[in-house]
């Protein structure tokens, strides 16, 4: 906060003042010439500072005025400039983890600061006074030192530790070879929607694959992870392979899903519907649909408080469609009718899980292996693609200095590459290999009597009979005396 104090005064229409003054433009008005297109995308890339965080690098700044336009808000508009920088921050994984840990203002404002924002100015006096406007929104909106946390040395409000409510348990298994996350359009959740799938099968593996060892293998290769599918929902509830009912996450949360096609005014997808499947089976079990509701619930109540989305944002396939935002389907309400409930039991159901609570636990089923580490170099933010080439669409960017997980060296060019809920390919050409550091020594206890100087490595063979080997170990009567000199005595009692 005292960095976005000091760089715009926390207006979100602030053109840096000494452009301003040269140019003549003033906040409003270039603003609105930015809105209206008489300032284009291209002019827009001026290396001006602008906005709340004073973006000013080229391809940030593009990237801002893409996301402005994608959201169809004004450049200016504040919650699009929140947005943008957290998702901006995603692509900074140690200054949010800095941020996310951070024990004092000062740790806080130097992440930001010195790794996010990098400005020519890097002093101590800088960095001093950038953490003094930041100690002023933290006393005013951070509350009074805790009273109830002894042992917090520093003061530091301390965690939670009571765990309210249930646990929800979500295996992570993006659908990395689908069409839809290739496109990989992100936008911001605003709703639920629900949805079953409308044919007897209640096995995972019908449509989540590969198979991570729960969830068996799909022989049929119908699954939803391929390409050419039409079809691709953010998570599938149904059965692993031993019963379970378990949530499958396909998607990022934040990445449009396949799912509700379109109605009269227009397509819940597109509308930052969140979007899962319940695996439906013959419709009669009760213990099945039981246990399948339970976690499309929790599932539901988790994703209306992470992205504050209310109950009237709840909807099924059939809600949607007389909302005039989806295709001609009867689920999930067909489905509730059998056992004489509605979408209203429904939606109350996941109003009290919030207000109970919930926990929610992440499986990562993605066992790729890392080849390597690398670090992204080239001075600009590097692609990350659909496919090995410049063809393929981009389906993200990671940032100048940022490492990647390098999963294969595809070709000469190119790398299928990581990052964060990421995984796509860039050029070989802007990854630099980090080399691991070097495991620590081992160290070696002092011997208080010789003193010798340690040494490397040592190779001990030892040649006893293998039954009184045995025996010496199991009675522990083996000795080992290493304080005379340079000989070892081993005895055997
Ligand atoms: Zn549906």
């Amino acid at each position: 906060m005292g960095n976005l104090q000091a760089e715009s005064g926390l207006r979100p229409n602030n053109l840096e003042n000494k452009y301003a003054d040269a140019s003549g433009w003033t906040d409003e008005g270039y603003t609105a010439a930015v809105d209206n297109g008489a300032y284009t995308r291209e002019m827009f890339q001026d290396g001006w500072g602008y906005g709340l965080a004073q973006w000013s690098y080229w391809s940030r700044k593009r990237d801002l005025y893409d996301y402005a336009k994608k959201r169809g808000t004004s450049i200016a508009d504040l919650d699009m400039q929140l947005e943008y920088l957290w998702a901006e921050l995603g692509q900074y994984q140690s200054v949010l983890n800095t941020l996310l840990n951070a024990r004092s203002v000062r740790e806080a404002s130097d992440a930001v600061l010195l790794d996010f924002e990098k400005p020519a100015n890097r002093s101590e006096e800088n960095c001093a006074a950038r953490a003094k406007l930041g100690q002023k929104f933290f006393d005013e909106f951070a509350g009074d030192p805790p009273e109830a946390a002894p042992g917090s040395a520093e003061g530091r409000p301390p965690f939670p530790t009571k765990t309210t409510g249930r646990v929800l348990t979500v295996y992570r298994r993006f659908f990395y070879d689908s069409d839809c996350y290739k496109q990989g359009t992100r936008q911001t959740p605003s709703g639920v929607q629900v949805h079953s799938t409308g044919a007897n099968n209640p096995w995972l593996r019908r449509y989540v694959q590969p198979d991570d060892g729960r969830i068996g293998k799909n022989v049929n290769g119908n699954d939803h992870n391929r390409p050419g599918g039409n079809v691709c929902a953010g998570a599938y509830i149904g059965k692993q392979s031993d019963g379970t009912v378990a949530v499958y996450e396909s998607l990022p949360w934040d990445m449009r899903c396949w799912l509700s096609g379109s109605g009269d005014n227009g397509n819940a997808n597109r509308l930052g519907y969140v979007g899962f499947e319940i695996c439906e089976d013959a419709l009669t079990d009760r213990a099945y649909f039981d246990a399948a509701m339970d976690q499309a619930v929790l599932l539901t109540a988790y994703l209306c408080r992470e992205y504050g989305i209310g109950m009237d944002a709840v909807r099924d396939h059939a809600e949607l469609h007389e909302m005039g935002l989806a295709s001609n389907h009867g689920d999930i309400t067909h489905w509730l009718g059998k056992f004489g409930l509605t979408m209203a039991w429904f939606r109350d159901r996941v109003q009290r899980t919030m207000e109970e609570g919930i926990t929610v636990e992440y499986v990562d089923c993605d066992e790729a292996t890392v080849l390597y580490q690398a670090r992204v170099t080239g001075g600009g933010r590097l692609n990350i693609r659909s496919g090995p080439g410049t063809r393929y669409s981009s389906i993200g960017q990671a940032a100048d200095g940022s490492v990647l997980d390098v999963l294969e060296e595809t070709n000469a060019d190119w790398a299928r590459v990581r990052q964060g809920d990421l995984v796509g390919y860039s050029m070989r050409m802007y990854l630099e290999k980090v080399e691991p550091e070097d495991p620590a020594e081992p160290e070696i206890p002092e011997d208080p009597e010789t003193d010798l100087p340690p040494v490397d490595a040592v190779k001990l063979t030892l040649k006893l009979p293998a039954d009184a080997l045995r025996r010496a170990l199991e009675t522990g009567n083996l000795v080992i005396d290493c304080r005379s000199g340079s000989v070892a005595n081993i005895d055997y009692l």
